[in-house]
């Protein structure tokens, strides 16, 4: 499925971001992470690939085990560094024969030592030029089509994110030209953007404002990075260019010495931060986790029990049991074949959420609160986390179905 449709289901996205150990490290941190953070039931996982010049690898293969493991599309970040265009293509096929429908396409940064940004020989200078390789793989343009003139193949059809930069890219001292480059990467093909983290949601919402007029229609992602130390937020700011608004600034200064202070300080931030963004209409956030889940687990708790609160205010009706017999009615008598299994569990969400828009006004917490829960056997909904009931009840309706058309797919 591709990510850019989840921001079309009328709920708020939440994605997480994580990172390769570094080579030869185990996996334990994003595991750990994760696990902490799946009752919260993340849209996505994006994974990073060699950021800050780290040259790590194993994106690839982390994105497709995350995948099988948690069952959530898996996304990972995929640079121009030291490729050609064939490897890109490879690297591709690699992805697509992993089920990886999901690509997010940088340009990269330099290697470490490495100052400026040099494109391989027969590479890209661009991510926007990426973009373009891919969305032409999507329409099977293989690199062999334009040598061998009857070459046929399949082709794929991945989904795509980009970078954009609030704050503007350090290399592009204009940020008009820097957002007029990003648009360069949404004509290419791009399906939705996630941002350079920022600390000023203004910033974020001015950013926003221009790229839609210059034409950006597409879904542009809040990135938020969780932290609670001095050091870390100086350095970020001075490493990727990214102002600290002067109270901000202020407040951290006065404190600088004073470990416990500056958490809270970072943590009160971060979490009205993202109240904000939720309540201007972001449609979601991506948490850059930095492989730990104490930070985005508070803001996480925080915004579901908003999301909760919501949810109750606007019940209109009394429970019947109308809704859930035309939820299962609808996704019994659909045709799933040809359907991957995460298609199949999207349709089902898109079903409860067809039902909750007729009988709940549009509210999937209630009618799973209402009307699922009982029935499945799974006690009350837990104010915490209504998200991740919603999506657990999808999850077992869907493995009742995947039990009943085993055939099907066998
Ligand atoms: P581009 O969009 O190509 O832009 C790079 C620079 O070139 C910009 O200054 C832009 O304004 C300029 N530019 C673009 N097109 C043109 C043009 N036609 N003419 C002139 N100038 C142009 N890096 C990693 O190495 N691994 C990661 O996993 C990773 N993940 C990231 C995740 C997010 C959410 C973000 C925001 C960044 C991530 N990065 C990652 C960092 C990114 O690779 C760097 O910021 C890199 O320097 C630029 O990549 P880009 O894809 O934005 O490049």
């Amino acid at each position: 499925m591709k990510a850019s449709e989840l921001y079309s289901m009328g709920k708020p996205v939440y994605s997480l971001e994580v990172f390769p150990p570094r080579n030869g490290e185990s996996m334990d941190a994003i595991l750990d992470t994760l696990d902490n953070l799946m009752p919260f039931n993340p849209a996505f996982i994006s994974i990073t690939g060699g950021a800050l010049g780290s040259l790590r690898g194993g994106t690839i293969a982390i994105a497709a085990g995350l995948k099988e493991k948690y069952g959530i599309e898996c996304i990972p970040h995929f640079t121009c560094v030291n490729k050609s265009k064939q490897d890109i293509e490879n690297l591709l096929m690699e992805m697509k024969f992993n089920e990886i429908e999901n690509v997010f396409a940088l340009r990269g940064d330099p290697p470490m030592g490495q100052k400026e940004f040099k494109p391989h020989p027969q590479g890209h200078r661009y991510a926007s030029e990426l973009v373009k390789q891919i969305k032409l793989l999507n329409e099977g343009e293989y690199i062999l089509s334009s040598v061998e003139k009857n070459y046929k193949a399949s082709p794929t059809n991945f989904g795509i994110a980009v970078a954009g930069y609030p704050n503007g890219h350090p290399e592009c001292l204009d940020r008009d030209e820097d957002i007029k480059h990003l648009k360069i990467k949404v004509d290419n093909g791009a399906d939705y953007i996630v941002t350079q983290l920022f600390f000023d949601t203004e910033v974020f919402l001015e950013f926003v404002e221009n790229a839609k007029k210059i034409g950006i229609d597409i879904p542009i992602i809040p990135g938020v990075m969780p932290m609670d130390k001095y050091g870390q937020i100086k350095f970020v700011s001075k490493q990727m260019g990214i102002e600290i608004p002067k109270k901000l600034n202020d407040k951290l200064e006065s404190y600088k010495d004073d470990n416990d202070a500056i958490g809270k300080i970072l943590e009160e931030h971060t979490l009205s931060m993202c109240k904000k963004l939720m309540e201007q209409g972001a449609p979601g956030i991506q948490f850059f986790t930095m492989d730990k889940p104490e930070g985005t687990k508070k803001i996480l708790q925080e915004l579901c029990k908003e999301e909760k609160a919501m949810a109750t205010k606007s019940v209109t009706g009394p429970s019947d049991f109308k809704s859930l017999n035309r939820a299962l009615e609808i996704v019994f008598s659909k045709n799933y074949e040809n359907k991957n299994l995460l298609e199949i569990k999207a349709i089902i969400n898109d079903n409860l959420k067809e039902c909750a828009d007729k009988y709940y006004n549009g509210n999937v917490d209630v009618l799973v609160e209402n009307e699922l829960c009982d029935l499945i056997g799974i006690g009350p909904v837990n104010p915490e986390h209504p998200r991740s009931i919603y999506m657990y009840v999808a999850e077992k309706i869907f493995k009742f179905y995947q039990q009943k058309t085993y055939n099907q797919f066998a």
